[in-house]
């Protein structure tokens, strides 16, 4: 049926096999875990028996990407292959959504700053009669920084939900009407895990009832569902609610000096108490709360008497609109929050602090998911399909079983269609020093020079920290003959937008351009990663999911930092190849994949690409 409609179609016998484990995990009611290497064809592979299974089925991705092209792409065609029409959902955050409630409200009383607002708001009055989703995404003259739209966007911490008179016409009711009509709802991680959550707290769920959930790029499900099973608390969040407030105060008119000082009491209290972490770069582990409390003891209990008098006034108010309790709420939420961030004692969690930009966030997160995971995910659905390129070691599941709490699934390893032998060569230089060696960054950042040239540019050079990335950017940058791209000096999409139209550039980027980041062609011809890309113990978590499985009898390194390093380095090359013409170089700087006895497992892990550890091998390759 496929070939009949897709010129181009090629017969995939890894895409049947994928496609038949699907039918059987469904038909068995069992789970199933699939590594699809790149050019599987997996997306077709898992809809054709979801669709002929006839059962409700939720789809989460990792990025918006897949979303966009599982909804526009796969299941149109699916359609005109099929002849019939599939009911389908694709489900965003609220926050990508039109709240009716607040744009009436603002066209009695305005709540617009400056002439762009003004304009702004123009363009989604004329929309909103039109519009059938209510969907910022269908706006392309509202620009993507538009400082109106947080202000009439659809978040659940405005909603006052059933009481609110545009409840039955609400775009997130619609949303969720439209999810409870169809057999394939569309997701991201982030919902999905969100919605998981809520359940758990009994507070409304978002996702109809399903009976099988697909997770493409399923290898982040473990950091995903961690932040969603965790609490968090930001200057952020403070400032919102207080800004929240005013406004609410102002459009439903119970605002008054007792309750301005309250919240301004609140702002300067949270100022106080995030200033204390102004020496906080990037994270870090947030361990000696007791001290920090005894230490801090006016800023801890200011904040929370802060929080405390604002619920009170806000309990004072007479005119008990919709919109009040939502706001009580919140600060109850926020209470809670800042006490099990603080005093929280569960050993369960990892207590950490992080610095983005001019945002603290101090959290609590689960180290372990495994539990939590198998009981709320794996025993509530009948059939979960994990998919990605990269979730097998050393040919095997165990490790992503154990991390996700995953027990006895089907089993599936598809390594794909291209033939890595030909389109790739994967070279160590076994000349430089060991990774640890002083002498290793400046010897490193001049063979990754001598690589680009062989390449002529047209590469990522991958880094594990932003240190060593700063090194090498400053020793081989000025020399290189090609435009050098560094991260951090534009925004991630716009540096790569940029990669993609310069010819000839080259890239120095870390960890969040390792995954997700799609280059097909010629202009990326080479993947350059200094070291093998071992979890270290500075990060918060990684030093909490490491003491846990050292107390728990194991070894950490073997068990725990080796697997996700494996994961993490295919992860990287998978970048190189993304089509069955593309062609290129990838090296690793780091020669303890020679040296050492886990090497194999590196090895054995990747795809069977051409390796080398000569030269002259990557001058040839590019010269041929
Ligand atoms: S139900 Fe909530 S999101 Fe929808 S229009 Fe009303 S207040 Fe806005």
């Amino acid at each position: 049926m496929l070939s009949r409609h897709l010129g181009k179609w090629e017969f995939r016998p890894d895409q049947l096999e994928m496609a038949r484990e699907v039918e059987a995990a469904i038909d068995e009611q069992r789970h199933l875990i699939v590594e699809a290497g790149t050019g599987t064809g997996k997306t077709l592979a898992y809809l054709v028996p979801l669709i002929a299974a006839g059962r409700r089925a939720v789809i989460s991705t990792g990025t918006k990407n897949l979303q966009e092209q599982l909804f526009q792409k796969d299941i149109p065609f699916l359609e005109r292959a099929l002849g019939r029409k599939l009911r389908v959902a694709y489900m965003k955050g609220r926050a990508n959504f039109l709240c009716r409630e607040k744009l009436y409200a603002a066209e009695k009383r305005p709540v617009l700053e400056g002439l762009e607002e003004v304009t702004d708001f123009s363009v989604i009055q004329e929309w909103e009669p039109e519009t059938e989703t209510g969907d910022r995404a269908e706006l392309r003259r509202l620009p993507a920084d538009s400082s109106l739209w947080p202000k009439l966007d659809a978040r659940r911490e405005l909603c006052s939900g059933q009481k609110c008179e545009q409840f039955d016409r609400c775009f997130i009711t619609q949303m969720h009407r439209r999810a409870r009509e169809a057999d394939i709802v569309i997701v991201n991680h982030h919902l999905f895990f969100a919605d998981l959550a809520l359940k758990e707290n009994d507070f409304g769920a978002i996702l109809p009832q399903h009976q099988v959930v697909v997770f493409d790029e399923a290898h982040e499900i473990e950091n995903v569902a961690g932040q969603h099973f965790g609490v968090q608390i930001s200057n952020y969040r403070f400032e919102e609610l207080a800004r929240d407030i005013q406004a609410v105060a102002a459009r439903e008119g119970f605002g008054s000096a007792e309750l301005d000082r309250a919240v301004n009491a609140l702002r300067i209290r949270s100022e106080e108490f995030f200033a204390l972490f102004d020496e906080v770069q990037d994270r870090r582990g947030f361990r000696d709360r007791e001290q920090f409390i005894r230490k801090h003891e006016r800023e801890c209990s200011g904040l929370s008497a802060a929080l405390q008098a604002l619920g009170g006034r806000l309990k004072l108010v007479r005119e008990r609109t919709d919109e009040i309790l939502p706001l009580e709420n919140r600060v109850v939420e926020l209470t809670g929050a800042l006490q099990t961030i603080l005093e929280g004692d569960d050993a369960v969690f990892v207590y950490w602090v992080e610095r983005r930009g001019r945002g603290v966030f101090l959290q609590a997160t689960p180290i372990d998911v495994a539990e939590i995971l198998a009981e709320r995910l794996f025993a509530a659905v009948d059939s979960v399909v994990l998919t990605s390129a990269t979730l097998a070691v050393n040919e095997g599941f165990e490790f992503m079983r154990t991390r996700l709490g995953l027990d006895a699934p089907r089993e599936l390893l598809a390594p794909g269609h291209f033939d890595y032998r030909g389109q790739a060569l994967f070279y160590v230089p076994e000349h430089l020093p060991d990774p640890r060696d002083p002498q290793f960054a400046a010897r490193a950042a001049a063979e990754a020079a001598r690589l680009l040239a062989c390449s002529r540019g047209r590469a990522f050079v991958l880094f594990t920290s932003y240190r060593q990335m700063h090194i090498f950017h400053r020793q081989i940058s000025f020399s290189l003959e090609f435009p050098c791209l560094l991260q951090g000096q534009a925004p991630h999409s716009a540096l790569l937008e940029e990669f993609r139209e310069t010819p000839h550039s080259v890239l120095f980027a870390t960890a969040s351009f390792w995954q997700g980041v799609d280059v097909p062609g010629e202009s990326l011809s080479a993947v350059i990663i200094d070291k093998l890309p071992f979890a270290v113990p500075s990060d918060p978590i990684v030093d909490a999911r490491i003491r846990k499985i050292r107390q728990d009898g194991g070894k950490p390194f073997a068990e725990y930092q080796i697997p996700s390093a494996v994961l993490a380095l295919k992860q990287g090359f998978g970048r190189l190849i993304r089509s069955a013409a593309d062609r290129g170089l990838l090296a690793l700087l780091d020669k303890r994949i020679l040296k050492q006895a886990y090497g194999k497992i590196f090895f054995d892990s990747l795809p069977d690409y051409t390796f080398t550890t000569c030269l002259q091998d990557v001058e040839e390759f590019f010269e041929s």
